[in-house]
């Protein structure tokens, strides 16, 4: 005789973790971190307070900026144009601790304020003190994080966070939700997030607050700054022409075309990632999924067959180029103007094009 089938037990707690607990629906409010570093801030934070503004509205809730920092830092200047930006308010602690960046005392401070003020979501931009931070705010905050988010809206049933993020290598789009935890985190990379006009009339209020720490009790010590040799010399997201090669250029020497057109042009050079592999150029000028999300004026694609992990990082961008000698590359799917032709001889054409164009209007201008 067969044993009897036991009943499918429903795990513990099962559908516990659907619903938003009684306590924290007191959580109300959006809030983005604003990353400053050597008295500039990040750009991401300005991008962010636009994409904070629309989801606010919707729930008809204020936007939060939050500045940590030294004492002698200018923390009211930037609370300021955050509010240009669309902040109603700012959070600001400020301690000689937190000069310079450092994960322990800035998780402090931030976990604090989160506990204190109880805000419903927190943006961080996903850039290297983002990432780090917001991973350890939201593992001592016990909530849940989505990192590197390319699209964030309202569920319009729950109210709550719906965070869109690439997800199977860049094959498929998945949208995370936090529905049973408070604040509802996430990160969004620079550049993701359109720059928000800057309205100057705009003003809010700031909210002070202290740390609480002793310099003694922290582990981690700033002993100097040394730059990054090679840093800001690529600024490829911010960059408004972008000239990108792939592997369609064949070899390094055929690469150089690329970069002859973007010196003319005034503009960066891009890569898609086998380049990059291959070593033909930095790193840092990788575009796509795993580089970086760039959203020029232009972006002029030579040899890139567009696959989606490229796509995603540069589809934004206002007027897309492309020049492939295939006519059913995947990227004439999305490009604005298509060249179908080979990129040895097109790039040079276009270089001399441009060349003589400027030089004809530096004559007239003469
Ligand atoms: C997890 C994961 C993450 C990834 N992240 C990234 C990323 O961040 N960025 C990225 O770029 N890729 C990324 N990739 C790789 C991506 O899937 C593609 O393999 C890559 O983008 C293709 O690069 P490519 O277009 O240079 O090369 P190919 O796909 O080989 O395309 C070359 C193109 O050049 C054309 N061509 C050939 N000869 C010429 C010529 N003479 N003139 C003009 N055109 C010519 C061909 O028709 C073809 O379309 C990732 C992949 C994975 C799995």
């Amino acid at each position: 005789m067969s044993e009897p089938t036991p009943p499918i037990k429903k795990p513990a707690g099962r559908g516990r973790n659907l619903e938003l607990p009684e306590h924290l629906k007191a959580y109300k409010g959006v809030w983005v971190f604003i990353e400053h570093d050597r008295g500039h801030v990040h750009s991401v934070s300005w991008e962010l307070l636009g994409a904070a503004r629309k989801l606010a509205d919707q729930l008809s809730v204020p936007v939060s900026g939050v500045l940590l920092g030294g004492p002698d830092e200018a923390l009211d200047a930037f609370a300021k144009e955050a509010f240009s930006f669309g902040a109603d308010e700012c959070h600001i602690v400020r301690d000689p601790i937190l000069k310079g960046y450092r994960n322990e005392p800035f998780t402090k401070g931030l976990t604090d304020l989160v506990n204190k003020y109880q805000p419903e979501i927190m943006l961080l931009g996903a850039t290297t003190m983002g990432r780090d931070l917001a991973g350890s705010v939201a593992t001592t905050l016990q909530t849940g994080l989505t990192a590197d988010c390319t699209e964030l809206n309202i569920d319009g049933t729950s109210r709550a966070l719906a965070a869109t993020r690439p997800t199977f290598g860049g094959s498929l789009l998945c949208t995370i939700m936090t529905l049973a935890y408070r604040p509802q985190m996430a990160t969004v990379r620079p550049r993701v997030m359109a720059m928000p006009r800057a309205d100057t009339t705009r003003s809010g209020s700031i909210v002070e607050d202290t740390l609480g720490l002793v310099e003694a009790n922290i582990v981690t010590k700033l002993l100097a700054f040394i730059p990054d040799a090679t840093s800001n010399k690529i600024n490829l997201p911010y960059a408004d022409v972008i000239v990108s090669g792939g592997k369609g250029l064949k070899n390094p020497d055929n690469f150089a075309l690329v970069f002859e057109l973007a010196r003319v042009l005034g503009g960066e050079v891009g890569a898609t990632r086998p380049v990059v592999q291959a070593g033909w150029v930095e790193a840092e000028r990788q575009v796509g999924q795993t580089g970086k999300t760039v959203r020029p004026k232009l972006y002029i694609a030579a040899g890139i067959s567009g696959a989606i992990q490229h796509r995603v990082g540069m589809e934004s961008s206002d007027v897309i180029v492309a020049i492939n000698t295939d006519p059913n590359a995947p990227i004439f799917d999305f490009a604005h103007y298509g060249i179908v032709g080979n990129a040895m001889q097109v790039l040079p054409a276009l270089t001399n094009a441009f060349a003589a164009h400027f030089q004809a209007r530096a004559r007239q201008a003469a």
